[in-house]
């Protein structure tokens, strides 16, 4: 049943489709929104229409940023020689949010899952091993899930004979957890902890 035409029922129906927000959550958040249409709504969706035409995918490490190579690779501090691999932007937004220190990052897109099809080329696998020799050590930051890991293996596979020190995080990361929902000293302390695989 549509309530307050076809324009609202369609501003619902996709913001029903981020993740946490079901349709009734979407239905509140749009009825808000057009209560508060100066103060909310408007903005909303100026910042919006500006985030579409800004937004870049950073062609080195996969980041989401405004610029490309995104601010984190252009950044001549980060010069530790440690190298994070993600799988999802989110966990490079969480290790950067706890403040792990003057690292890049490399965004996977995902992990392997022979089950659903998605092998290392569908991942981003390849540019990982051409960048890996710029640093000392790969710390391999994947979720601690059955994919995660098998992503982890492979990865280790690959690199191995190439001098490079391969790590994993450690302690504080619960089996089956997801690196995006842990708080930040917990995450920090499992980069800390990390051991070599
Ligand atoms: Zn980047």
């Amino acid at each position: 049943m549509a309530t307050g035409g076809p324009e609202i029922e369609q501003l619902i129906q996709l913001l029903a489709r981020l993740p946490g927000l079901g349709p009734r959550s979407a239905r509140r958040a749009v009825l808000h929104l057009v209560k508060k249409k100066d103060q909310l709504m408007i903005p909303l969706s100026a910042a919006l229409d500006k985030a579409v035409s800004a937004v870049r995918t950073c062609e080195i490490c996969g980041n989401i940023d405004t610029v490309s190579p995104c601010s984190i690779c252009a950044d001549p501090r980060r010069d530790s020689g440690m190298l994070i691999v993600v799988e999802d932007v989110a966990d490079l937004w969480a290790l950067e949010r706890a403040g792990v220190g003057p690292v890049r990052y490399h965004v996977l897109g995902g992990v392997l899952s022979p089950l659903d099809g998605i092998g290392p080329d569908d991942i981003a696998i390849g540019t990982l091993i051409n960048r890996a020799n710029d640093f000392r050590e790969i710390v391999l930051a994947v979720n601690a899930t059955v994919e995660g890991q098998t992503t982890a293996h492979f990865i280790t596979d690959r690199l191995a004979g190439s001098g490079i020190k391969v790590t994993r995080l450690a302690h504080g990361v619960p089996v089956g957890g997801e690196l995006d929902y842990l708080d930040e000293g917990t995450l920090s302390q499992a980069l800390r902890a990390r051991t070599e695989i």
